[in-house]
C-alpha cells in the first residue's frame, strides 16, 4: 500500500516539485498552503508517513507548522529558504528528520533521498551498544527518527548476543568505555566474524583524546564519532556508512547476475553449484544437474530479429523460475541454461525438467505482432558422485544426445536411447 506524504508548502511551484518526488517514490501525496489548513487536514487524518515542512508560511512566518506536525508523530523534513544560526538551532532543537535549504536544484535530489531513506531504512537493523542508558537512548532517538530498526545493548558482550540474534544488523555503532568488553575489543571480536563488507562499525569516543578514534580503525571499525556530536554530523556518518554497504552489495549482485534475464550467472552458477552438490552426496540426497539449450534459436533471430530473441530469452527465463522453484538455475551464456535441483527420485526430477519443456513446447510468446513458438532440449545427470565438471561434460553429452535424436525433449546421462 503506498504510504502518504503531506507537503506544506505555501509556493504552488516548489509543491508541485515535491509532489512529484513523492509520486516517484510512490508516496500518496497530500498538498497544504497554510497553517490552518494543516491543523484542519490533520484533524480528519492522521495517516501520514512523512510530512516536508517549509518554515515559513503566510500564517506561520517562524517555523510555527513544525510542532503542530511533529505533535502529530509524523516524520517530518523542514524546507527553509533562511539558513541563519538561530534558525538553524531552532530546527535542531525539534525531533525533525531533518533540514534541508532550499538553495538550489541540490535541496530537491537531497530530499528525494531522505524521503526514499525513510521507506527503506526499517529493513536495516543498527546495533547502538553503551554502558549509559542516557547516551544509549539519545542515540536510538535519532536514529528511530531515520525509520531504522534499532538494538540496543549495555556492553560487547551483550552486542554479540545481539548481533547473533538478529540479522538485519548492518552497523554498530559503540562506546568506548564499557565494563565486561570495552569498544575496541568488540571490534575486534565483530571482525573475526563479520567482514567490512558485510557490517560497518561506528566507534564512539568522549575523551577528548584523538589516539581513541585512531585505535578503533586500526581495530577494525569504519569511523568514529567524538562526543558530544550535533546531530547533522551523526545522520552524515550513519548514511554515509549504510550508502557504502548497499553500494557493495549492488556491486556483488551485478557481477553474479545475468544482465538480459536477471537470473544468476555463469560465475554465480559454479559458486552456488560448488557448495549444493557435495551436500546432497553427503545426505545421500536425490538431485540432478541439467543444461537446457533453445531449439533453433539462431531462426529465431533470423526470422524475428535479435530483439525479439532477447524477448524470448527473458520468457525462457520466467517458465525456470517458474518450474525450477527455489532450485538453483542461471543462463550460463548464450540460449543455454543451467539447472541444479533436488527431488523425491530420478523419476520425479525428470518429470519436473519435462514438464518445464513441455510447459514451453504449448506456449507461445507473443512479441511486436508476432507470435513466436520455440522448444528446448535438456541434459540431465541425476545423482552421481563424480564432481561437478564431470556431471556438466555429462550433461552436456545428454543434451547433445536430445539434439541428434529429434530436439524438443528431455535426457537423461546413461540411458540415451
Ligand atoms: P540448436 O538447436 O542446435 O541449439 O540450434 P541453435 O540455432 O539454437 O544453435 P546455434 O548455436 O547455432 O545458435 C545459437 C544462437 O543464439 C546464435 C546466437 O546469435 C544466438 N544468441 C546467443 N546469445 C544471444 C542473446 O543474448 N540474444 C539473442 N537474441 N540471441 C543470442
Ligand atoms: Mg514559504
Ligand atoms: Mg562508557
Ligand atoms: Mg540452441
Amino acid at each position: 500500500m503506498s504510504k502518504q506524504l503531506l507537503v506544506v508548502e505555501d509556493s504552488k511551484p516548489i509543491a508541485r516539485v515535491i509532489k512529484q518526488i513523492g509520486e516517484a517514490l510512490n508516496y500518496q501525496v497530500t498538498i497544504a498552503t497554510t497553517l490552518a489548513e494543516v491543523e484542519s487536514i490533520l484533524q480528519g487524518n492522521n495517516d501520514f508517513f512523512a510530512a516536508t515542512i517549509d518554515y515559513a508560511l503566510p500564517d506561520a512566518p517562524n517555523g510555527e507548522a513544525i510542532p503542530c506536525v511533529l505533535s502529530h508523530g509524523i516524520a517530518s523534513v523542514v524546507m527553509t529558504g533562511k539558513m541563519d544560526e538561530t534558525t538553524r538551532q531552532k530546527i535542531l532543537a525539534q525531533p525533525v528528520v531533518d533540514y534541508i535549504p532550499k538553495e538550489n536544484s541540490q535541496a530537491f535530489l537531497y530530499l528525494k533521498r531522505i524521503l526514499h531513506w525513510q521507506i527503506t531504512n526499517t529493513s536495516t537493523g543498527i546495533l547502538v551498544v553503551d554502558d549509559s542508558s542516557a547516551a544509549r537512548n539519545y542515540v536510538s532517538q535519532l536514529l528511530k527518527r531515520r525509520n531504522f530498526s534499532v538494538y540496543l545493548a549495555n556492553d560487547g558482550v551483550q552486542a554479540l548476543e545481539r548481533l547473533k540474534q538478529h540479522r538485519d544488523i548492518k552497523l554498530v555503532i559503540t562506546d568506548l568505555e564499557m565494563p565486561k568488553m570495552d569498544g575496541i575489543e568488540l571490534t575486534n571480536e565483530i571482525r573475526k566474524i563479520y567482514s567490512r563488507d558485510q557490517l560497518s562499525i561506528i566507534g564512539i569516543s568522549g575523551a577528548d583524546n584523538g589516539m581513541h578514534s585512531a585505535r578503533f580503525i586500526k581495530n577494525g571499525a569504519d569511523d568514529f564519532l567524538r562526543k558530544p556530536f550535533c546531530p547533522e554530523e551523526f545522520y552524515c556518518r550513519i548514511t554515509q556508512n549504510i550508502e557504502n554497504l548497499n553500494n557493495i552489495a549492488e556491486i556483488q549482485k551485478a557481477a553474479n547476475t545475468d544482465y538480459l534475464t536477471d537470473l544468476p550467472n555463469r560465475r554465480a552458477f559454479f559458486t552456488k553449484a560448488e557448495q549444493l552438490v557435495p551436500q546432497y552426496i553427503k545426505r545421500n540426497m536425490s538431485y540432478c544437474i541439467a543444461m537446457l539449450d533453445i531449439d533453433y534459436f539462431k531462426k529465431v533471430n533470423d526470422t524475428y530479429g535479435h530483439e525479439a530473441g532477447d524477448h524470448v530469452l527473458k520468457v525462457l527465463a520466467l517458465y525456470m523460475r517458474k518450474h525450477i522453484g527455489t532450485g538453483l538455475t542461471a543462463r550460463l551464456g548464450g540460449e543455454e541454461f543451467a539447472v541444479v535441483i533436488h527431488g523425491t527420485d530420478e523419476d520425479q526430477l525428470y518429470n519436473k525438467l519435462d514438464d518445464l519443456r513441455r510447459d514451453i513446447a504449448v506456449s507461445q510468446v507473443s512479441y511486436e505482432d508476432h507470435h513466436i513458438v520455440f522448444t528446448v532440449s535438456i541434459g540431465m545427470v541425476c545423482n552421481s558422485k563424480e564432481t561437478l565438471a564431470k556431471q556438466m561434460n555429462q550433461a552436456d553429452s545428454a543434451l547433445y544426445y536430445a539434439k541428434e535424436n529429434g530436439r524438443n525433449q528431455v535426457t537423461l546421462f546413461g540411458k540415451e536411447e
